[in-house]
């Protein structure tokens, strides 16, 4: 691949025909190419042939991707609200209604009453200066990010068993290598189409490929195997798997004895498994079980992939844990073409949880409550450890406290009130604030609530790096000059953090410069990018971290020699399944769950403004069986009113053979009178803190034809 010269910010490149770039959603990062329309729309988008994840393929939401670009709904000016309605106002002016009423709740209430809500879709340099406005400038424990929504029960789970968590441990190309892959709780052929190249490659090898899911996805529908699931039963398929390894003698003794500790507890747990509880539990046939456990025994290469239909649950730790205990216990973490992954959601879904967004996390995956890792990024940011706040509040349990302990939140490209469980409650806590600052370049369900409204560049107007779902760190240049207006969120950061007196630590003035302090900030951590500059991602397809000097090139594969806990070892957890927070019972007796479609990207505040995004899915659809429907009276476009103990959504109705016929399923893009979220609870994973966006009970309360 050529060398691309590094773009200063706020500029366009002297050439911006073919500027090599990356789509703006999901975590797959697809490479773009992307040039100026010669008659002087948008910017043209092509995929990136030489890109190696994508190898040219995109989806449709990164065909449409400029769309946003010039759309007519962008904001360009900051506003603020008065008398209930939105009124222009000069950048000083809405900078110092924040800046002073900040300043007046801190010493009113204290630190820790103004909050900071992040997100998964930021770049590393955003995700950066976040974490250390939150911490320098406004001195809050209170930070968090939608990316606890997402990642947080795989990165646990993850961190405990490796000692580092990184999703995908090997490069993306390796999936066409496996002679088996069990893929749990991902519907990959919607959320990341051009992935399944490397499933398709897979299978033209003679490989094999098991689903688990409670809905016959497309990605499910291709499987050689397909497990169908009871919602929330993940953790016993897990045991049930590994009890049959176990009993027939799968497993790797070799491996288990060399390269881990803890096989005996997990042994003793996973016996109590055997498949006909486990049948009960999950319906999973007991012939099926054996199957999957067989094939994935006996692959010289076999992958367990999860996804988020596994991980968000209120035991989402523990489940992804199961899992991990099998892909060890099968000696295939590490092995050649082999491992356990996690495919992650978000555009900057890993980077963004490494840099020291969340609430107990500083850069580089360093944890706010060691001792040494505040005093090594306190020293890089100038400032005294002591004065680092100590861990905070988790993202919904921050907005669980709004407008009681918590009176400000700054929100900086997140639509909370969209992709938050028990949005009833979520709103009300929102309307409670004394200020709610929205920094995006669109109103959304979110800033419906705001005060203060503070429009910002779009992806294509800034410089920057992500890191896609293989710790792959690339970078994002400047191809569209944005309107008159806007700015970009480091230089919102550095304005705001002058009014708050501290300046001078966050003038920044390009994002390579945050970058390199990034790089500082994490040398020797466990998401070590210190060797990784703008630079050497230029002449390379981007760096893999760890990247612990600028004469090393990375680390596409993980866990080849050693995992990352002190004696070198992977941990086994022995867990049992249990009852999710809320099971279906008599009042309300069906499972209700959510996903995503391949046209929108999370809470839809971008592809629902794409007109022919919108246009391919404009509603959301309640997939429910055809023996249900008929119990119920419900055809294909009726409409459906489904009600959780929290609130009644009404949505229109699609029957099909591929869910259950005790789940109903509905997309969570839609926010108002049709967001999915209005239905799930607030139940939480007693150590990620993750909602249980999956699972709620539910009962059809009314059919309309
Ligand atoms: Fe690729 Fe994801 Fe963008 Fe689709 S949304 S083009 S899969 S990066």
């Amino acid at each position: 691949m050529s060398a691309i010269p590094p773009i200063p910010l706020g500029t366009l490149p002297p050439q911006a025909l073919g500027v090599r770039t990356h789509c703006p959603y999901c975590a797959f990062q697809c490479g773009i190419l992307m040039g100026e329309d010669l008659g002087g729309g948008l910017p043209r988008i092509t995929g990136d042939p030489n890109f190696p994840v994508n190898n040219g393929q995109l989806c449709i939401k990164g065909w449409t991707a400029a769309t946003l670009l010039d759309h007519p709904r962008r904001v360009t000016s900051p506003q603020l609200r008065e008398r209930g309605e939105w009124r222009d106002a000069s950048w000083e002016e809405a900078l110092d209604v924040v800046a002073d009423k900040v300043l007046a709740i801190r010493t009113k209430h204290g630190a820790n009453a103004n909050g900071v809500f992040g997100s998964g879709a930021l770049t590393n340099e955003k995700a950066y200066l976040l974490g250390k406005f939150a911490r320098v400038a406004l001195g809050t424990a209170n930070i968090d990010y939608n990316g606890r929504f997402c990642m947080s029960s795989a990165a646990a789970a993850s961190n405990r068993a490796f000692g580092i968590d990184r999703g995908l441990p090997f490069p993306v190309a390796d999936i066409a290598h496996a002679e088996v892959i069990l893929l749990v709780g991902s519907n990959s052929a919607d959320t990341l189409p051009p992935i399944m190249q490397w499933f398709d490659k897979q299978k033209a090898s003679g490989g094999r490929l098991i689903v688990a899911d409670p809905r016959r996805t497309p990605t499910a529908r291709g499987a050689d195997l397909y497990l169908q699931l009871t919602p929330g039963t993940d953790l016993a398929l897990a045991n049930g798997l590994l009890y049959v390894a176990i009993e027939e003698k799968l497993t790797d003794p070799r491996y288990i004895a060399d390269r881990t500790t803890g096989f005996d507890n997990v042994r003793g747990v996973a016996l109590q498994y055997h498949p006909a509880r486990v049948e009960r539990l999950t319906g999973i046939a007991e012939p099926h079980l054996r199957q999957a456990a067989r094939w994935l025994a006996s692959a010289r290469s076999a992958m367990i992939l999860t996804g988020r239909g596994t991980e968000q649950h209120s035991k989402g730790v523990d489940s992804v844990h199961a899992w991990i205990n099998l892909a060890l216990a099968l000696g295939k973490v590490g092995a050649p073409h082999s491992g356990f992954g996690t495919l992650t959601g978000q555009g900057n879904g890993q980077g963004g949880r490494e840099h020291g967004q969340k609430a107990d996390q500083l850069p580089g995956y360093q944890l706010i409550e060691v001792d040494a890792h505040r005093e090594k990024v306190a020293k890089v940011w100038g400032v005294e450890p002591a004065t680092l706040p100590r861990k905070g509040k988790s993202a919904y349990e921050l907005l669980d406290s709004c407008g009681s302990e918590v009176r400000s939140l700054f929100v900086m490209g997140s639509n909370v009130a969209v992709a938050s469980p028990h949005l009833s409650r979520v709103e009300q806590r929102l309307k409670a604030l004394e200020l709610l600052v929205v920094c995006d370049a669109f109103h959304n369900e979110t800033s419906a609530h705001a005060h203060v409204f503070l429009p910002t560049f779009q992806w294509a107007e800034e410089d920057g790096t992500m890191t896609n779902l293989e710790g792959r760190v690339i970078r994002r240049r400047v191809v569209a000059r944005p309107p008159l207006g806007p700015r970009g969120d480091i230089g919102i950061l550095h304005e705001l953090a002058a009014r708050l007196g501290c300046g001078e630590k966050f003038a920044f003035r390009t994002s390579e410069s945050v970058f390199n302090e990034l790089r500082r900030a994490t040398a020797g951590a466990p998401a070590d990018y210190s060797g990784i500059s703008y630079a050497k991602i230029e002449t390379n397809d981007g760096v893999c971290w760890p990247c612990p000097a600028e004469d090393h090139p990375g680390t596409p594969r993980m866990f080849g020699d050693r995992f990352h806990h002190a004696d070198g070892r992977a941990k086994f957890f022995p867990v049992e399944h249990r009852a999710a927070g809320e099971e279906p019972d008599a009042e309300f007796p069906l499972f209700f769950t959510t996903g995503r479609y391949k046209e929108h990207y999370n809470s839809g505040a971008q592809t629902r403004a794409v007109g022919k995004l919108q246009s391919a899915q404009p509603v959301p659809r309640l997939e429910l069986h055809p023996r249900l429907a008929r119990r119920h009276r419900v055809a294909s476009g009726s409409r459906v009113v489904v009600e959780s103990r929290r609130a009644k959504v009404e949505f229109v109705a699609e029957v099909t053979a591929d869910i259950r016929p005790d789940t109903l399923f509905a997309p969570f893009h839609w926010g108002g009178r049709d967001a999915a979220n209005l239905l799930t609870g607030g139940a939480l994973d007693p150590t990620s803190r993750m909602p249980e966006f999956k699972l709620a009970a539910v009962r059809i309360a009314g059919v309309r034809a």
